[in-house]
């Protein structure tokens, strides 16, 4: 079977017997193969919103099928997975509503929860039941032909149950979850948010910002920007090559918790500027030493490898 069919089978039965993805991109793949090599659905239906991409799909076999429409993907489904861009949520929500199936579960993998449960509780139907979700485990490669069967082993999938989420629905997204390797966490949304503002939002800014400094300085040294980036700006540049629409999508709805954070790191960084400025090796020794600890932990965890390359020499992560 053609692929990135990697690992084997787990021998688990069906959680869901119909699933519909819409949205297939990097998650969306990884999500097809992974249940797909555990046999965690009985049928996955695929729809993109392009017909270049509903193409690839097909050419991959990417899903047991691909749809034309929408209504016609999430027709019948047990679960439904948004898997789109955040700022595309709302909308195909409103869209698949009339057609969701009684007692269906509809989630999504968005990176912001608060604002995606603003956009698309609305339009959950009475009898559906709506479970948000966010798996932390990605690559700066989108699309259809960038998933893999293992993007989520040993990563977090964190799940934001709502006051009235129904038990049995959480437990079976959960075992989807863990089904495709994943560890399962709940949160609230704000809490999710803040989290992921420090752990994901900020960082991904701060490359952004120091790969576009560079490429400002880069029109004097070109090659030099280039020849030396494995001196600490090459991993910039892999986390500065996401996705332009995800990431722009991800700061104008997470925009609070983003704010704080970069906030908290300007007041950081005006005092290592001080420190370097009035020589004192002391606070800047102290500093780097508490931040390396955070390494080690990092690693303890199971969540990063210590060889050179961080061990994402032959993938993306
Ligand atoms: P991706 O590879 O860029 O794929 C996005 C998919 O959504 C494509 O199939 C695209 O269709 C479709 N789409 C885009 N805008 C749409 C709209 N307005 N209506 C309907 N379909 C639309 O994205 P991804 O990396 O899989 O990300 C998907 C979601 O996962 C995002 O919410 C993101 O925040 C979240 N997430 C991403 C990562 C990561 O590292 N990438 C990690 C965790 C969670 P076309 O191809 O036809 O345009």
């Amino acid at each position: 079977m053609s692929g990135p069919h990697e690992g084997t089978e787990t021998g688990q039965g069906p959680v869901y017997e119909r699933v519909a993805l819409i949205g297939l991109g990097l998650i969306a793949s990884s999500m097809y193969w992974a249940m797909q090599r555990a046999g965690l659905a009985g049928e996955v239906m695929g729809y993109a919103r392009s017909a270049e991409t509903r193409q690839t799909a097909r050419e991959i076999g990417l899903c047991d099928r691909v749809c034309e429409s929408m209504s016609e993907a999430v027709e019948g489904a047990d679960l439904v997975m948004l898997c789109v861009p955040v700022g595309g949520m709302g909308q195909v929500a409103e869209e698949i509503a009339p057609h969701l199936k009684p007692g269906a579960t509809v989630s999504d993998v968005g990176s912001v929860k608060r604002a995606v449960i603003r956009a698309v509780k609305p339009h959950i139907p009475d009898g559906v039941h709506f479970i948000p979700a966010h798996p932390l485990a990605g690559t700066e490669q989108s699309g259809p032909r960038a998933g893999f069967a293992t993007l989520f082993e040993n990563r977090w999938c964190i799940l934001v149950p709502l006051e009235e989420t129904d038990p049995e629905a959480l437990s079976r997204l959960r075992a989807l979850w863990e089904g495709m390797g994943a560890h399962v966490d709940e949160m609230d949304a704000d809490h999710h948010d803040l989290v992921l503002a420090v752990t994901s939002h900020a960082p991904h800014l701060i490359a952004y910002t120091m790969v576009g400094v560079a490429d400002d300085l880069g029109r004097v040294t070109d090659s030099e920007v280039v020849k030396y980036s494995a001196a600490g700006f090459r991993d910039f540049t892999r986390i500065a090559a996401s996705d332009p629409t995800m990431w722009r999508d991800v700061f104008l709805s997470n925009k609070d918790a983003t704010l704080e954070i970069l906030g908290r790191f300007t007041e950081e960084l005006f005092a290592l500027q001080r420190a370097i400025r009035q020589g004192d090796g002391d606070h800047l020794h102290e500093y780097f030493t508490r931040t390396r600890a955070i390494r080690r932990g990092i690693i303890e965890a199971g969540q990063d490898t210590p060889a050179p390359d961080f061990g994402r020499a032959g993938k993306s992560k």
